[in-house]
């Protein structure tokens, strides 16, 4: 599994770092999502699919 944040429409909201911490983290500067796991493990799969679908901007591509 691969994910990417789209930077132009992430708002820095946190919900993916919160629903998946070990896939999503959170510039320090900006708030922007960075994928920490990429590609990601198959025991994280399930998280970062979570994160995912909680985004409220639809900001981050699972393939
Ligand atoms: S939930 Fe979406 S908008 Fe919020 S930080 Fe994560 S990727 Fe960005």
């Amino acid at each position: 599994m691969r994910v990417t944040v789209d930077l132009g429409a992430c708002q820095g909201h946190g919900v993916c770092h919160m629903s998946a911490p070990d896939v999503f983290e959170l510039d320090e500067t900006d708030g922007h999502a960075i994928v920490v796991q990429d590609p990601v493990p198959a025991e994280l799969e399930a998280d970062a699919q979570l994160g995912a679908d909680s985004c409220p901007e639809r900001a981050i591509t699972v393939a």
